[in-house]
């Protein structure tokens, strides 16, 4: 593919990141995410579209607000840059593609989940809902192909990926009597089961798990945190799915050959 076109995918991308942004300021404020216009968090100044640019107006104000001064946080231009790259990888490997379009827009909605949780300890419900419905319509249209989920497969994916976690976290509750997940981590391996398949779900549970626990025990270590402090499970999830779509198939050859 040419470098003209990765550019452009590059600032797709960043526009749609700005838009997410929005999403992960508001959602979890339960505010509109079309109204009104942008503003600085601290004063409530409304931004100029020449402030409103991805990366660089960031930069240029020197992550500063031009009014009232105040940090503007670095969140807000790597997230802007995360859906930059996320675009480009996606082009990269599946082409200017109906398919690219769809994967793109569940990494665009992992991507919000992933901060929303971090920061929150909450999957809206306003995402993984809808975001399960439309990935059985991709399924069953078919609109997807490869690597998305057929409908069967996509099916099997929500029943054991959220029934199957809903059990997971009812027996580990009722064994430890503490609260292990969320119902909101369980909507969202339902909407990893819809768009994904069965097949991704040992793969993003081993993985997210691994990795989770890892960091997890690192972060209470360094940090002193306390072991019943929650941790958010999300970014783990979304993470090791998103390492399945790539490179999961590979993996398992790997593995199993
Ligand atoms: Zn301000």
């Amino acid at each position: 593919m040419s470098t003209e076109y990765l550019v452009i995918v590059f600032i797709y991308g960043l526009l749609v990141g700005s838009f997410l942004n929005v999403c992960i300021y508001r959602l979890p404020l339960e505010k509109s995410i079309i109204r009104p216009r942008s503003g600085c968090p601290a004063c409530g100044a409304l931004l100029a579209w020449h402030d409103n640019i991805p990366l660089l107006s960031w930069l240029w104000l020197r992550g500063r607000c031009r009014r009232c001064q105040q940090p503007i946080a670095i969140l807000y231009p790597l997230v802007e840059l995360a859906a930059g790259l996320l675009a480009l990888q996606v082009v990269h490997r599946f082409g200017l593609t109906t398919t690219s379009l769809l994967i793109a827009l569940l990494g665009f909605a992992f991507l919000v989940l992933m901060v929303i949780d971090f920061y929150h300890y909450i999957l809206p419900d306003v995402i993984t809902l809808p975001g399960i419905v439309l990935g059985l319509a991709v399924a069953g249209w078919p609109l997807g192909g490869p690597p998305l989920a057929t409908l069967h497969d996509a099916l099997i994916g929500l029943a054991a990926g959220g029934g199957g976690l809903w059990l997971f976290a009812w027996l580990f509750e009722k064994i430890t009597g503490r609260v292990g997940m969320g119902m909101g981590d369980i909507k969202l391996l339902g909407l990893i089961g819809a768009w994904l398949g069965w097949q991704s779900l040992p793969f993003t549970l081993f993985v997210s798990g691994l990795v989770g626990s890892v960091v997890g025990i690192t972060w209470m270590v360094a940090a002193g945190r306390s072991r019943l402090q929650p941790i958010p499970f999300g970014p783990y999830l979304v993470t090791a799915a998103w390492l399945y779509l790539f490179y999961g198939q590979e993996l398992y050859r790997w593995y199993f050959f």
